[in-house]
């Protein structure tokens, strides 16, 4: 096994995965450390959901070149990634909603993406099964889509060994040596030392205590999002239907199999890397997509989960350089991960390789001002 490295990856969820594929593709010897194994963070309890439906200008620019990467990932990877784009329908049933609708409409048209503000007969004929009691429309965009995280990662996992690259599983990176204000080296639990120029804190979740190895402040706070599967059903619809109604939910259903995955984000969050299931989520969140969707009654569910979003102070991603040079930050996906991930792989391989991006990251640098927050979370 080598002891050196161009640029060491912290963590194989789907943003440690993606930012060594394209670091290896581009020619660096890449090493990813993985403390458990390939998704076993936040990539693992990830329900698959992809949209450009943002506010934050830069996460719309990252989310259209995600949507084009996964569009054309089969290929590059070669293996098939469940790549679907069956759409988003965001629905109001208040007009604060409606008019946020519409003002982030006015944003996201901006850059290009093909959304709308339909009335009730229109979401109908979208999701024909859905409740319209109440209402008042919603915001479309038929390109946005899903795909299988576990596909997708371990394909981009491969794709690194494919380029000479390592992943490294049960490889917990225990310290992190910094001279003169430079990177050198990564020690793992086994007492491995790894020479290199570069690391990724990909850690997701746990950013946090890995920035802290290098004397960074990365400030991601991890909170419980639970999760669920039903028993497969007839195909009833394409998106994924997404209520912010306080009591709201979002899911869709797996165009693949047939089953439907879904979540809600708890009235008051549940802090820290808590990955314990409620009987709480398992009957407010099947009463949930039934008030939704009435046809789903009487579906049973198979199993549920729960995992952690790794909230960044705004809701808005962590990616660049830190104060210590070579150490580089990309996490705080804050529960958009999945999505992100590739054009985020891109542009972090971009920024490590060259010292320049496609996309200006600097608007998700660690020193920004926190100050505006995603308002479509
Ligand atoms: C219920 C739920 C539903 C979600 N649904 C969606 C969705 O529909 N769409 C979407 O885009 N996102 C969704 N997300 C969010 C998404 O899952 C995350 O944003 C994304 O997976 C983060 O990826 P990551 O690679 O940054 O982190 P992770 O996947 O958590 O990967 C980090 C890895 O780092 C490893 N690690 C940590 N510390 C160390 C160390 N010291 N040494 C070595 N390895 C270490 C961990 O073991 C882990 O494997 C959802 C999340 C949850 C919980």
């Amino acid at each position: 096994m080598s002891k050196t490295a161009d640029t060491v990856v912290i963590g194989a969820g789907i943003i440690g995965a993606a930012t060594g594929y394209y670091l290896a593709k581009r020619g660096h010897k890449v090493i990813v450390l993985e403390k458990d194994f390939p998704c076993a963070g936040s990539t693992g309890r990830c329900i698959g959901g992809i949209r450009a439906q943002f506010t934050h200008d830069l996460s719309i620019r990252v989310m259209l070149e995600s949507i084009k990467v996964f569009s054309t990932l089969k290929d590059e990877l070669g293996q098939d990634i469940e790549w679907f784009q069956g759409g988003y329908l965001f629905l109001a049933f208040d007009e604060q909603r409606e008019q946020a609708f519409r003002n982030a409409i006015a944003i996201q048209r901006q850059y290009g993406l093909r959304v709308d503000y339909i009335g009730p007969k229109e979401c109908k004929t979208i999701v024909a099964d859905l409740n319209t009691d109440g209402l008042l429309g919603g915001a479309w965009c038929a390109t946005d889509g899903q795909a299988n995280p576990f596909k997708v990662t371990y394909g981009y996992l491969s794709g690194i060994r494919r380029f000479g690259g390592e992943v490294r599983c049960g490889s917990e990176v225990t310290a992190i040596r910094v001279h003169k204000e430079r990177v050198v080296s990564v020690l793992t639990a086994d007492g491995t030392e790894l020479s290199t120029r570069n690391v990724v804190n990909a850690a997701g979740p746990w950013a946090g205590p890995v920035g802290s190895l290098a004397g960074v402040n990365v400030p991601v706070k991890p909170d419980r999002h639970e999760s669920l599967v039903t028993e497969a059903a007839e195909h009833l619809f394409n998106p994924m239907l997404v209520d912010y109604r306080p009591d709201g939910c979002y899911f869709l259903q797996h165009i693949g199999t047939g089953h439907f995955l879904g979540c809600y984000t708890p009235a008051r969050l549940v802090p820290g890397h808590g990955t314990e299931s409620t009987d709480e989520f398992l009957t407010e969140m099947p009463r949930r997509m039934v008030r939704l969707v009435p046809r789903l009654a009487g579906l049973k569910v198979l199993r549920q989960w729960a995992g952690s979003y790794e909230m960044s102070p705004d809701g808005n991603p962590l990616c660049g350089i830190t104060p210590v040079q070579g150490f580089y930050v990309a996490a705080g996906m804050s529960g958009h991960g999945f999505m992100f991930g590739p054009a985020i792989g891109k542009l972090m391989a971009e920024l490590i390789d060259c010292g320049q991006t496609s996309l200006p990251l600097d608007q998700f640098s660690l020193t920004r001002d926190f100050g505006q927050a995603e308002a479509m979370k």
